[in-house]
């Protein structure tokens, strides 16, 4: 059986913050504003896994009213999420992720995005995709008021 999952995330960009995307930090003047790390990506991935597995999303599995996931490392979180999904006969056949952000540039990093992401969750670099995309400065995006990350995936029993 194989099954389908989609996830999307918006956090607004702020000063004082670190940027944190797929779990590597990027240089950026600006920092993704939330109660965890922000992680916008990772996030999206999360909920694209729980919702091939209707299993939720991360605001019922991790509510940003509990003190415990103040600043928590979204990564981190991901694992969780795939204890979670292995234990309902789950595993990942393969992933795609679109980051959009007028800036920085985010090309440098997508491997190590990659790779950072198919760690966490146990499979091959080559089972994950990242990729990025402007807006041509259109939207909250491209006038750099925030980043929105999209993912899904397939799960495959
Ligand atoms: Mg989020």
């Amino acid at each position: 059986m194989i099954r389908i999952g989609h996830g999307m995330d918006v956090h607004r960009l702020t000063e004082g913050r670190r940027l944190i995307l797929c779990g590597v930090e990027i240089p950026y003047s600006l920092g993704l504003l939330g109660h965890s790390d922000a992680d916008v990506a990772t996030h999206a991935l999360m909920d694209a896994l729980l919702g091939a597995a209707a299993m939720g999303d991360i605001g019922k599995l991790f509510p940003d009213t509990e003190e415990r996931y103040r600043g928590a490392d979204s990564i981190e979180l991901l694992r969780v999420v795939c204890e979670k999904i292995g234990e309902k006969g789950y595993r990942l056949g393969n992933a795609d992720l679109t980051i959009v952000a007028q800036r920085p540039k985010l090309r440098p990093y997508i491997d190590q995005m990659r790779q950072r992401l198919a760690d966490a969750i146990g499979v091959d670099a080559e089972q994950i995709s990242v990729k990025a995309t402007t807006t041509e400065k259109l939207g909250f995006e491209g006038e750099g008021l925030g980043i929105t990350a999209h993912a899904v995936c397939l799960l495959e029993k």
